[in-house]
């Protein structure tokens, strides 16, 4: 059938040592980038989203035409529809599976925790039932977050250090998932790759996000609410920009071993990772603000408050030896570079916006 090619020809790899990666939430902010950038290098890619209306759908479409001039086909469909997975799987012999959907947000879950229950944990234990049954079982890498560190005050934060004190159900959502997929790595075999990124920002990114309202308020001329700590201390993100984190996924994948399935007499464990992909660089919220209003030439009108108890966290920052050793991930956009090449994409995408900008 017509579709049956589509998956084929998006799923076929120009080599035969290159990969063939599953990449779920493709239509996301992540998932495209990504998915771009295995097609360029000649992986096989295949793309899963069911283009939920979080935020603004027209985006994750227009996301979608570009994945098409990229030849990555996405197909519409839910983490939970086990038989849409399995039919996938029988057609294409994924060697690895990217899996970037999700709900995100951490304040949006106190209007909606179902979602958050519903696509980070239901439906990545679906992805995982499917994948440890598939014949060859591929190697997952999978988006954790910064967030697990929760209420942990000890920064940088280092994949060793505490994570049981979650500050949102987003964040006990995604550290959950880091439990669920050492189960089946643990029974089942399945090579596991965690990525815990750090704010990551950039071209195509997610409305939903400060740097992105952001942009959009200075142009309007309306307020922006910035939180300050209740303790006066600064409020900080170590903004990670999306062309490095792009790089640290690909480096997870590259060097993510084969998944050692079960039966037979036991076999060495499979592997099991968690890294840190983030900037080491964090930067006050206040500062953000000051960048686009430099970049965007409109001054913003600010409002102080104190941070309420919302789900987010103070302060994060990356210790990323981890994966600087064994990825060779290496960040290299500081704020200010990356804010420009996102800024000129928000004024070319929304071309309307350019105009309010009365003294451009
Ligand atoms: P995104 O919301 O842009 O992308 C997620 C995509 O998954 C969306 O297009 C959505 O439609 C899709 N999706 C959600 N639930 C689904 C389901 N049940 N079935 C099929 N598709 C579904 O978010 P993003 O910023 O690209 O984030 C990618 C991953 O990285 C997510 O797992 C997120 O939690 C994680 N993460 C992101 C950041 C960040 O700063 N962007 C930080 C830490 C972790």
């Amino acid at each position: 059938s017509d579709w049956e090619r589509r998956v084929s020809r998006s799923a076929h790899r120009r080599t035969d040592s290159g990969l063939t990666v599953f990449v779920t939430g493709a239509a996301g902010f992540v998932g495209t980038h990504v998915s771009v950038a295995l097609k360029r290098r000649g992986d096989g890619v295949l793309g899963l989203d069911n283009f939920n209306h979080y935020y603004d759908p027209n985006l994750k479409r227009a996301r979608q035409k570009l994945l098409e001039r990229a030849g990555v086909f996405v197909v519409e469909g839910d983490l939970n529809d086990l038989s849409l997975l399995q039919k996938l799987f029988d057609v294409v012999a994924f060697t690895h599976v990217m899996h970037l959907a999700a709900q995100a947000g951490v304040r949006y879950a106190m209007q909606n925790p179902s979602s958050y229950v519903h696509s980070n944990i239901a439906g990545l234990v679906n992805l995982l039932e499917v994948s440890k049954s598939a014949n060859p079982q591929p190697s997952i890498v999978w988006a954790s977050s910064s967030s697990v560190y929760g209420l942990n005050s000890k920064v940088p934060f280092s994949e060793k250090d505490r994570t049981d004190q979650p500050a949102s159900l987003y964040a006990a959502t995604k550290k959950a998932g880091e439990e669920i997929t050492h189960t089946y790595n643990h029974i089942y075999g399945l090579s596991i790759t965690g990525l815990r990124f750090f704010t990551v920002y950039g071209p195509w990114g997610r409305p939903d996000m400060a740097y992105f309202f952001f942009t959009r308020d200075i142009i309007k001329g309306k307020v922006l609410t910035i939180y300050e700590a209740a303790d006066h201390g600064t409020v900080a993100r170590d903004f990670t920009y999306i062309d490095d984190i792009v790089k640290g996924c690909l480096a997870a994948l590259d060097t993510a071993k084969k998944s050692t399935g079960t039966g037979g007499k036991k076999k060495r464990p499979a592997q099991f990772r968690i890294f840190n992909l983030g900037n080491t660089a964090p930067v006050p919220v206040t500062e953000l603000v000051s960048i686009l209003e430099k970049l965007l030439k409109v001054k913003a009108k600010r409002l102080v408050l104190p941070m309420p108890r919302n789900g987010d966290v103070k302060f994060t920052h990356a210790n990323i030896s981890l994966a600087q050793r064994e990825l060779g991930y290496r960040p290299t956009t500081d704020l200010e570079t990356g804010l420009k090449k996102f800024v000129r994409w928000y004024l070319n995408y929304y071309p309307g916006e350019k105009k309010k900008i009365s003294s451009w």
